[in-house]
C-alpha cells in the first residue's frame, strides 16, 4: 500500500510513497509553509482507498450469475 500527502490549502500534493515518508514529507512541508499550525484541508492518503467501486458490482453479478446456474441445474 501507498501512501501520498495532499494539503488543499496550498494544492500541493505528494507523489505516492511508504507511510512513513508520507508523514515526513506532511512534517517537513508543515515546518515549511505553515510554521507553528495545522493548515486545514491536510490529508494522508492510501492507494486502498482509490479500489475500483465497480469490482463491488462484478463480485455480486458473479454471484448472481452463480446462483441462476445453479436454479437452472437444480430444474
Ligand atoms: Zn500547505
Amino acid at each position: 500500500m501507498s501512501w501520498r500527502y495532499r494539503c488543499e490549502s496550498c494544492n500541493e500534493v505528494s507523489g505516492w510513497m511508504g507511510r512513513v515518508d508520507a508523514e515526513r514529507t506532511r512534517d517537513a512541508h508543515q515546518a515549511a509553509r505553515h510554521p507553528g499550525m495545522k493548515p486545514a484541508g491536510e490529508h494522508l492518503e492510501s492507494n486502498a482507498e482509490r479500489m475500483d467501486p465497480r469490482l463491488w458490482l462484478y463480485v455480486l453479478a458473479g454471484c448472481a450469475a452463480l446462483g441462476i446456474l445453479r436454479w437452472i441445474i437444480n430444474l
